[in-house]
């Protein structure tokens, strides 16, 4: 059975993530999310949330797991999962230089673990930090990030916009 690691931050979920898991369903029986807990970035969400908001999307669908990867090396945590291809989403040109490098990196490191991109398309300018940022501003997120993550993002922004 073909699975595959599809790793990041997800602080929140957006539909661009989805349209990539959604994708990858073309091509993978199965994809694990690794929701990553990187100490570094101070998220808006806990890990158990953005954990929460993956499985609420998929509720229906036992073929996507969410799972929190906590740090050390992605390759390694893939051969613990038994996986062996790390999906990830490519947005723009902007996207490349580091992607190409983190993949590059990956395959020197675990040569039996391959990287798997797919293009982004309709949501191919939406980000979790842009996300986050519009929605500190009170913009309307729909159509970007799924009603129960649009919710969540207006509940977490309700103190920041009463205290100013
Ligand atoms: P990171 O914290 O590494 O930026 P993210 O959680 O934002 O990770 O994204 C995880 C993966 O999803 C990356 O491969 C990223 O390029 C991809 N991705 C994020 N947003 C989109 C989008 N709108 N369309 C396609 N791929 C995306």
């Amino acid at each position: 059975m073909a699975a595959a690691i599809y790793a990041g931050s997800f602080d929140p979920i957006t539909n661009g993530h989805l349209a990539i898991i959604r994708a990858g369903l073309v091509a993978f029986d199965r994809i694990i999310v690794a929701v990553l807990t990187n100490p570094t970035k101070s998220p808006l969400f806990s890990i158990e949330e953005r954990i929460a908001m993956i499985e609420d999307e998929f509720a229906e669908d036992r073929r996507v797991e969410a799972d929190c990867f906590e740090g050390g090396l992605l390759v390694e945590y893939a051969r613990s999962k038994g996986v062996n291809v790390v999906l990830r989403g490519l947005r723009a040109v902007g996207d490349f230089d580091s992607e190409l490098q983190m993949a590059t990196m990956n395959r020197n490191l675990a040569p039996d673990v391959v990287t798997v991109f797919i293009m982004a398309n309709d949501y191919f300018f939406v980000s979790s930090t842009l996300i986050k940022e519009v929605a500190s501003l009170g913009g309307d997120l729909t159509g970007v990030v799924p009603e129960r993550v649009q919710q969540r993002l207006a509940v977490k922004m309700a103190p920041r916009a009463a205290t100013g």
